[in-house]
C-alpha cells in the first residue's frame, strides 16, 4: 500500500494508492483548493486519479475543499453515522470565506464496522468505524497492514465526561480492527500500544 502524505498548512491529508487510482484522506481549510491542488502536484498524485474522498470528520481544516475535490470528479465517501449530519454541518460551515457547500446527492455511504462495504467501495482492505470523542460525526479508517487514519481523535486522557467514554470506546474498537499505528489530522504518526 502506498501512502503518500500530502498535507498542506496545518493539516495532515493523505492520499492511498489502489490500482491507478488514488483514496484522497482530509482536505484542508475552506478556499485552500489552490494550494490542495499544488501540493498534489508536487508529490505525484494526479488530481483526476484521486478517485474517492473519506472526510474523518466535518471541521473545516478537513472538508474546507471537499465540494471541489468532488466537482473534479472524486466520491465523497460518508460513514452511516456521518450521513444525516451533512446538512448540519454545511450550515455551520456556512460562514467560512470560499466555503462551497458539500452536496447531499451523489456521496458514496459506507456501513461503519463493515469491511466488505468498505472493500467494495474503495478496492483496499481494512474497515470504516464510527469514532466520536472529538466530535460525533468521526470516523476513522483502519488500512490493513497499515494503520488507523483517526481524525482528530486524541487519546482518552486528553478528555472528561462523555467524550472521554467516547474516546476510550473508540479506541477499543480501533485496537479491535488491528490498527499498530494511528495516522493523526494534526502532528506525527504515532504507535498504539498492542
Ligand atoms: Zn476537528
Amino acid at each position: 500500500m502506498n501512502l503518500v502524505h500530502v498535507g498542506y498548512k496545518s493539516v495532515n491529508c493523505y492520499a492511498l494508492q489502489s490500482g491507478d487510482g488514488y483514496l484522497l484522506i482530509d482536505v484542508g481549510m475552506p478556499g485552500s483548493f489552490g494550494e490542495l491542488v499544488a501540493t498534489l502536484r508536487r508529490k505525484s498524485v494526479p488530481l483526476e486519479r484521486v478517485r474517492c474522498l473519506l472526510v474523518t470528520h466535518f471541521h473545516p481544516d478537513h472538508c474546507g475543499v471537499a465540494q471541489e475535490v468532488k466537482a473534479a470528479g472524486a466520491t465523497l465517501l460518508l460513514g452511516d453515522c456521518q450521513a444525516d449530519r451533512l446538512a448540519e454541518s454545511n450550515r455551520a460551515l456556512a460562514g467560512f470565506a470560499g466555503y462551497q457547500p458539500i452536496a447531499t446527492a451523489g456521496n458514496h455511504v459506507i456501513a461503519t464496522g463493515n469491511p466488505a462495504d468498505w472493500r467494495e467501495a474503495t478496492g483496499i482492505a481494512g474497515v470504516l468505524l464510527h469514532t466520536p470523542g472529538h466530535s460525533d460525526d468521526s470516523v476513522t479508517v483502519v488500512i490493513d497492514g497499515l494503520g488507523a487514519f483517526v481524525g482528530d481523535l486524541r487519546l482518552p486522557d486528553a478528555y472528561a465526561g462523555r467524550a472521554a467514554a467516547q474516546a476510550a470506546a473508540s479506541w477499543q474498537r480501533i485496537r479491535a480492527a488491528g490498527a499498530r499505528q494511528a495516522f493523526p489530522g494534526h502532528g506525527s504518526p504515532f504507535d498504539l500500544d498492542s
